[in-house]
């Protein structure tokens, strides 16, 4: 078909060229006896002005039909500053309707109004909407860069299976059942951790593969059953080698889609001090606010909700916003208190501000005023700050703390959305203790090695061993998991029956991997980084269907082939299976 430019590339500088175009309908307007088409391609979206003698032509066109346009580029009279082809139009000469188009049941723009639930069901509609073309071109220039620059560095992309075992993962497993071997199972992979793991075993030392993972859990916002990472494991190295190559993959990345610089090396923060400082292991470090524990203040306090909570081996703490305190009203403080005694256990919510000089708020009152005075001087208070104040355990005092902070940040507009900060957080608690399953668990997953200082407490002191696992942060979201993997097959085991899995079950989940570690294993690490979550920042949206072409709802559905779906009796038969 014939075509000369794409629509969205014209430019005054074509002004006087005969040009062959194709494209959709966007939208069409009449004009006494002229006609108005203006056509959308990938590119854009270019205005088609049709006269008398044209006009006649496009008599039945609607929205969505597809036409090709050979006609003349010409400046416009009234240029419109909002399209990037706004200054230039095409007066048709020839049109071809090369194809009709009912009325589609959703509004195709980028401020569609249609609901969401809609657009899914005709994704191959929404999908036409510019935006989300653009997010789509966007993760695919991702990808591309990121094979680009690790071919560079040498790793070499490999496939790993999708049929394949079970990788612990900490999520549950979608399974397939085998036809050959009926009442067995696949598990698709929720990463390719062993795989990646035994390729290094294999020799391969640099790995990549945008991978395709799954994990049946129950969705939050941001998450879909299936998701992209881009996969990476590199032997010989250590915790720099891989955080070099992840930086420089992401300075490529940044700079080649939103033209952004990012400085050469990432801050790095342990676990620890990140929970401190900012109550998450995700913290945004756009701004400051960080958490100030003021217990050594109230060391011999006589306020008994600050004494009990201190005799119990808890904390105060608290977070100030500078020129806040007129923001906040009884009203506004009460919203806060609810958030942080539904979403965080938190006991209770106090406050200071600092009015005209004096401290007020809701514990101005029972501190004495040397404490009074200690906290003025400890948080420099000037007039007009807020002061938000929780008593509790540490854990509560963090979380409740750190999500007060971003909720502020965003209240308060405290967050500069232009620029993108980085933190590489590691010396993640080895394990978690799961009340569920009365034991500990493996905070990352059960491959990850514990720092060599701590390998002695694995039995003793599980709660405080520090493990080589990393994630790296961008602007509040977790960009990426990893870590430095045991290579030994001892310590493997030691770490198995930390967890409570006896060898025995250990080899019957993964026996041929711990074989594995008995010809040879190098040293080896990497990550996994999340594709969407990198796409999202990236494009700027919340909505991770936003950058997943065909995305399934909230709650696991496919909308528009309507899947999961129920299948024939003879299938399931040959299968084996009967439904319960
Ligand atoms: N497999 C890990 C994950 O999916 C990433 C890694 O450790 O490389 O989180």
């Amino acid at each position: 078909m014939e075509r000369t430019h794409e629509n969205g590339t014209l430019r005054k500088e074509n002004a006087g060229q005969t040009v062959t175009v194709v494209g959709w309908v966007n939208k069409r307007r009449n004009l006494g006896s002229l006609v108005f088409i203006d056509l959308r391609d990938r590119s854009g979206i270019v205005q088609i002005t049709f006269d008398e003698t044209m006009a006649s032509q496009v008599q039945e066109v609607r929205n969505e039909y597809i036409l090709q346009v050979t006609g003349t580029v010409q400046m416009r009279s009234n240029p419109n500053p909002n399209m990037a082809t706004g200054e230039i139009e095409i007066l048709a000469q020839k049109v071809t309707i090369v194809n009709r188009a009912e009325t589609a049941p959703i509004v195709i723009a980028d401020d569609s109004d249609t609901g969401e639930d809609t657009r899914l069901k005709y994704r191959y509609l929404d999908l036409r909407r510019p935006v989300l073309q653009k997010n789509m071109i966007l993760r695919h220039k991702i990808c591309m860069i990121a094979r680009q620059v690790l071919d560079e560095k040498g790793f070499i992309e490999i496939e790993t299976p999708i049929l394949a075992r079970s990788t612990p993962e900490g999520a549950r497993d979608y399974l397939v059942p085998s036809r050959i071997y009926n009442g067995k199972f696949w598990a698709l992979p929720q990463s390719p951790q062993i795989y990646k793991q035994l390729l290094m075993i294999a020799g391969m030392e640099k790995y990549f593969q945008i991978a395709r993972c799954f994990r049946d859990e129950d969705l939050r916002a941001d998450r879909q059953p299936e998701f992209t990472q881009i996969d990476i494991e590199m032997s010989f190295g250590d915790e720099n080698t891989v955080f070099g190559v992840v930086e420089d993959l992401m300075k490529a990345i940044f700079k080649g889609t939103v033209g952004y610089d990012l400085e050469d090396h990432f801050v790095r923060m342990p676990w620890e001090e990140c929970m401190r400082r900012y109550g998450t292991d995700k913290p945004d470090l756009r701004f400051g606010n960080e958490i100030i524990d003021l217990s050594g203040l109230f060391a011999d306090t006589e306020f008994q909700v600050f004494r009990s909570v201190l005799d119990a081996k808890g904390i105060i703490g608290c977070v100030k916003f500078s020129n806040a305190a007129d923001q906040y009203s009884r009203k506004g403080l009460d919203k806060l208190q609810d958030f942080v005694k539904h979403g965080f256990k938190a006991k209770a919510l106090a406050y200071l501000k600092m009015e005209n000089g004096t401290l007020t708020g809701s514990i101005a009152k029972p501190l004495s005023d040397a404490e009074k005075a200690a906290v003025c001087d400890k948080l420099q208070l000037q007039d007009n700050d807020l002061v938000l104040v929780i008593a509790d355990t540490p854990r509560i005092v963090q979380s409740a703390l750190g999500a007060l902070r971003v909720r502020l940040g965003h209240e308060l507009n405290l967050i500069d959305e232009s620029v993108y900060k980085f933190l590489w957080v590691t010396d993640f608690p080895m394990f978690e203790y799961s009340e569920e399953e009365n034991r500990w668990v493996a905070a990352h997953h059960p491959f990850t090695a514990p720092k060599e200082e701590d390998v002695d407490k694995l039995f003793s002191d599980p709660e405080h061993v520090s493990s080589r696992a990393y994630d790296l942060v961008l602007n509040g979201y977790e960009l990426l998991s990893g870590s430095i993997r045991i290579h030994d097959q001892e310590l493997q085991e030691k770490v198995f029956e930390a967890i409570g899995l006896t060898m025995e079950k250990a080899r019957e989940r993964f026996g041929f991997f711990l074989d594995a570690f008995r010809y040879g294993t190098p040293p080896h690490g990497g990550v996994g980084i999340g594709l969407e979550r990198l796409t999202m920042v990236l494009a700027g949206t919340d909505n991770i269907r936003d950058v997943v072409a065909f995305p399934t709802t909230n709650s696991s559905l496919d909308l528009m082939s309507e899947s999961p779906n129920v299948v024939d009796q003879a299938q399931l038969d040959i299968l084996g299976i009967s439904i319960k």
